[in-house]
């Protein structure tokens, strides 16, 4: 923490009091980084040549990136004024809550989920309220529903949640939809749909309209399945005259025409991608039956993640596993996430765990009944 006093000009007291942005460790050359949820194979196919072929880094890029628009447009069966283009989907996320929300109003999310939830209520001035998650990580849609009151603005679900892995079912999504008022943004992030292999799962997409419900808008990313995480590229659809909005608070020109062709080009390869989310989400399976087998409680993993509930350990066991040449990434207090990465390293991942488990007393929610 630090206080407004140590800067050398006047800071918003919200802001100076915020934690430095501290990235997910970088690894050595002989570790594997398992700690950013990132994908370990190379760029699909066509996409480094695309990014060969954009020219005119001296031109600004198209300002809507309409050419991708239009694709995902097509590929979701929506009109394209329904589809808005961001930064990363977090650019989005925060186009988003500061479009809804300022000082006074509330965003309501579960807890613990995606870490820069938090901020995104700090920087626009709200105020965040976090709901707990249920004993076996899901959302407790019931309590988050509970917690909308006159001043709530904005409720984010996060399915697959990050980091601890389970999805909300379609019927679930529906049931809290029609509790949530309707001048109430729902802001469905589905950053790891690609991944997931549970058939009941929420899918934003499936419902004419984009979500079908004018309050919805739904987040994906080419971030995590399709593998350009540094090209940062991500998507919301929704309402158009919410897009525009969001539009209105994010800085202009920021998707840049590299990253809208390798969007482009990555769609293309739809066939690739399917092959390597199917390889991912069978280590994912097989590395979450290892953990359990070995005696961990791990939650339903649908994302390209597992999540260890290894409590007031995470920080001890985290470094465990760094010493093994393992980058994961600890949540002080709360557990470690592991991301699923190369083959190699999901051997060693089960060795450290198998490991570091007895550590856990008789009881503790990390155990499992293995
Ligand atoms: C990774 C992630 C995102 C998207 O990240 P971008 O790289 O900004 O697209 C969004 N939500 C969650 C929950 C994530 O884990």
């Amino acid at each position: 923490m630090t206080d407004a006093a140590d800067f050398p000009v006047r800071v918003r007291p919200e802001i100076a009091a915020l934690p430095p942005y501290r990235q997910g460790k970088q690894a050595g050359a002989e570790a594997f980084k398992l700690s950013s949820n990132e994908n370990p194979f190379d760029p699909l196919p066509g996409v480094v040549e695309a990014l060969q072929a954009t020219t005119g880094v001296n031109r600004y890029p198209d300002a809507s990136a309409a050419r991708l628009r239009e694709r995902l447009a097509e590929r979701f069966g929506v009109t394209s004024d329904r589809v808005h283009i961001g930064a990363g989907s977090v650019s989005i996320l925060y186009q988003l809550v500061q479009a809804v929300s300022g000082p006074g109003d509330e965003i309501v999310f579960a807890w613990r989920s995606f870490e820069a939830y938090p901020g995104l209520a700090v920087v626009a001035g709200s105020t965040a309220v976090q709901v707990p998650l249920l004993p076996d990580a899901r959302h407790d849609l019931d309590a988050m529903a509970d917690a909308i009151t006159e001043r709530t603005r904005a409720v984010i679900v996060c399915t697959p949640n990050n980091p601890t892995g389970p999805i909300v079912t379609q019927a679930e999504f529906d049931a809290f939809v029609e509790k949530v008022p309707a001048d109430v943004l729902v802001i469905l992030d589905e950053a790891y749909a690609e991944f997931v292999t549970a058939p009941d799962a929420v899918d934003g997409m499936r419902l004419p309209g984009g979500a079908g419900r004018d309050n919805v808008v739904v987040l994906r990313t080419f971030s995590k399945a399709f593998g350009l995480a540094g090209l940062r590229v991500g998507y919301a659809v929704g309402h158009p005259r919410i897009l525009d909005a969001a539009r209105s608070t994010g800085i202009p020109l920021s998707v840049t025409a590299q990253a809208e062709e390798a969007a482009l080009a990555s769609l293309d390869a739809e066939h690739a991608l399917q092959e390597r989310v199917a390889v991912i989400a069978e280590r994912r399976d097989r590395l979450a039956a290892g953990l359990r087998a070995a005696g961990w409680n791990v939650p339903d993993a649908q994302g390209n993640f597992v999540w260890l509930p290894a409590g007031e350990h995470a920080l001890a066991f985290a470094a465990a596993f760094e010493e093994a040449g393992l980058i994961v990434r600890p949540f002080a207090g709360d557990g470690v996430r592991i991301s699923v990465g190369e083959e190699e390293a999901v051997e060693k991942i089960l060795r450290i765990a198998a490991s570091v488990v007895d550590h856990l007393p008789e009881g503790h929610p990390g155990r499992g009944l293995a």
